[in-house]
C-alpha cells in the first residue's frame, strides 16, 4: 500500500473539513505535501450530499457561508442537497483544495517517533497534526427497545428517509422529539394512513424568536460538556423547537398530539405497559446521530465520562489532534468558525517548533 506523508490530514469534507482546508492553504501549507483532506464520499455535499430531497433550502435553519466564497442565491424550494453540493464542489475547485475521494479512514494510530499514522482503504497518510472533521451522519443512533428485532413491518432510519411517498397509505410511528421528527411528521402525515409521535421527553418546543443571542447560549451549553469530557449534545437539541407556521397547522391538525415513549415493540405495533397499542407498519426513529469517530478509537481519546476532554477544538489528551463539526461546532457556522481556530492552533504548535518539527 502507498504510503504518503504531509503536515497535516483533514479528515472529512464538509462544512468544517472545508473550512479547515482553506485556512491551511491560506497560512502557507501546500496542497498535497503541506495538507489532504481524505473524505469517504463519491462527491462534494458532505452530509448534505445524502440528506432527503423534499429538505427544501427554506426548511433548513440556515446556512452560513464557507470562509470566502458566499452562499449562492438559491430559490427556496430547491433541494438543500443540490444546492449544497454544487457550492463544495465549486468551493473545492475555486481553492484547487486537495480532496481525495472516495477514502475511508479505518483506523488512526500514533507512530514512536511522534506522527500519527492514517490508514485508510486507498492507502496510508503520516502526519504531525490531525483535523477530524467526520461530521455524524455515518453514525445514525438507533436505542434499543424490547421487540425491536421481532417487528414484521419496516424500521428506517432518518438518515434513511428519501421523501414521504413510500409512506402512503401506511401506519406510521415516528419516533424522537427533535427538528427532524417534526419535519418528517409533517411530511408523512399528509399521505399516510395514520402517523403516531412518540418521544422518551416531551419535545421543547418555545414560542420565542430565535436571536443570536440564544444560539451562542447554546453553543455554551454544549462548549461547557465537552470541556468536562462528557458526550456532546446537540446544539439544536439545546436551542429547542422553534413554533413556526407549519407547527401551528400541524398541532391543530393533530400531528403533533405526542404519547410518552412505548415500552416494547410488537411483531405488529407498538405497546406500552398500561395497556396501550398502536398498530403499526412502519417505525421511523427520528433519534439523532453520534460523532462519527470509531476510526480514532486507538488513540484512547476517550475519559471515564465517555467523551472527549476538550479546549477549544484541541484535545486536551493529545495536541496534536483536533476535532472540529463535533459539539459545540456542529452547524455550518461552529464548522467555519472551528475549522479557522484548528487551524490558528496548529500553526502556533508549529512555530513552538513541537509537534510539526518533531
Ligand atoms: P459532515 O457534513 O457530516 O461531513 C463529514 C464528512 O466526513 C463527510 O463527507 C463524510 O463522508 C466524511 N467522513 C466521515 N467519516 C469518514 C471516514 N472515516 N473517513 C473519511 N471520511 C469520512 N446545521 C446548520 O447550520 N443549519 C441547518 O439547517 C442544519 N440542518 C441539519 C439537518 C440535519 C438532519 C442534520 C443531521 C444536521 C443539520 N445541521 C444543520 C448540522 C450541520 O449539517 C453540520 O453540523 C455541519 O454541516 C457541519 O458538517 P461537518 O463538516 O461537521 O460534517
Amino acid at each position: 500500500m502507498d504510503t504518503h506523508s504531509v503536515d497535516v490530514v483533514v479528515i472529512g469534507a464538509g462544512q468544517a473539513g472545508l473550512s479547515a482546508a482553506y485556512h491551511l492553504h491560506r497560512t502557507g501549507f501546500a496542497p498535497g505535501t503541506g495538507f489532504v483532506v481524505l473524505d469517504a464520499d463519491d462527491g462534494p455535499g458532505g452530509a448534505w450530499r445524502h440528506r432527503w430531497p423534499t429538505l427544501t433550502v427554506d426548511r433548513v435553519h440556515g446556512f452560513h457561508d464557507l470562509p470566502a466564497m458566499p452562499f449562492p442565491d438559491a430559490a427556496p424550494d430547491r433541494s438543500a442537497a443540490e444546492v449544497v453540493t454544487g457550492y463544495f464542489a465549486a468551493y473545492e475547485h475555486e481553492f484547487a483544495l486537495p480532496v481525495r475521494r472516495p477514502v475511508r479512514v479505518e483506523a488512526v494510530h500514533s507512530l514512536p517517533d511522534g506522527r500519527l499514522e492514517v490508514r485508510t482503504d486507498g492507502g496510508i497518510w503520516v502526519a504531525r497534526a490531525l483535523i477530524n472533521a467526520t461530521g455524524t451522519w455515518s453514525r445514525p443512533f438507533w436505542p434499543h427497545y424490547p421487540g425491536r428485532s421481532e417487528f414484521r413491518g419496516r424500521q428506517l432510519h432518518t438518515a434513511d428517509y428519501r421523501g414521504p411517498d413510500e409512506f402512503a397509505g401506511r401506519r406510521v410511528v415516528v419516533v424522537g422529539a427533535g427538528t427532524s421528527a417534526v419535519q418528517l411528521l409533517g411530511e408523512i402525515s399528509a399521505v399516510a394512513a395514520g402517523t403516531t409521535w412518540v418521544s422518551r421527553r416531551p419535545p421543547d418546543f418555545r414560542e420565542i424568536e430565535f436571536t443570536s443571542e440564544h444560539g451562542r447560549a447554546a453553543v455554551a451549553l454544549v462548549e461547557a460538556r465537552v470541556r468536562e469530557g462528557r458526550p456532546p449534545s446537540s446544539v439544536v437539541g439545546v436551542t429547542g423547537l422553534p413554533v413556526t407556521a407549519e407547527v401551528r397547522r400541524l398541532r391543530e391538525q393533530g400531528v403533533l398530539d405526542r404519547l410518552p415513549m412505548f415500552d416494547r415493540i410488537t411483531p405488529d405495533g407498538v405497546a406500552w405497559d398500561d395497556g396501550r397499542f398502536v398498530p403499526a407498519d412502519t417505525i421511523l426513529w427520528c433519534t439523532g446521530f453520534r460523532a462519527a469517530l470509531d476510526h480514532l478509537a486507538p488513540l484512547k481519546l476517550r475519559g471515564p465520562g465517555g467523551g472527549i476532554v476538550m479546549d477549544g477544538t484541541r484535545v486536551v489528551a493529545d495536541d496534536r489532534i483536533h476535532l472540529i463539526g463535533y459539539g459545540p461546532s456542529a452547524s455550518t457556522i461552529g464548522a467555519n468558525r472551528a475549522g479557522r481556530a484548528a487551524v490558528r492552533e496548529i500553526r502556533a504548535l508549529r512555530a513552538r517548533d513541537t509537534v510539526l518539527h518533531r
